[in-house]
């Protein structure tokens, strides 16, 4: 199990979740996060951080998300770890 980013993170990439995460599971793509499977121990601390509330455990997806557990996955292993400290992208 892990958990996921979904796609209300893209063009908003808070760092919430970031600042919280016990192990450096975020991963840092230009317009939103992930989370790399291998690392994310399933604490849940990031769930309720996200302002847009796009983080579920990997058995909790939308069923219009689940495309997001292959992203986090594939993405991860080619992305650097998040710092927490890139600018919000979203104005709102
Ligand atoms: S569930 Fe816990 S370990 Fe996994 S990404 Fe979120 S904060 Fe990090």
């Amino acid at each position: 199990m892990t958990h996921v980013v979904t796609e209300a993170c893209v063009m908003h990439k808070y760092q919430d979740c970031v600042a919280v995460c016990p192990v450096e599971a975020f991963r840092e793509a230009d317009d939103y996060l992930v989370i790399d499977p291998d690392e994310c121990i399933d604490c849940a601390a990031c769930v309720t951080e996200c302002p847009v509330e796009a983080i579920f455990a990997d058995t909790d997806v939308p069923e219009d998300q689940e495309s997001w557990i292959e992203r986090n996955e594939v993405e991860s292993p080619d992305l650097p770890i998040a710092e927490g400290d890139s600018p919000v992208l979203a104005s709102d």
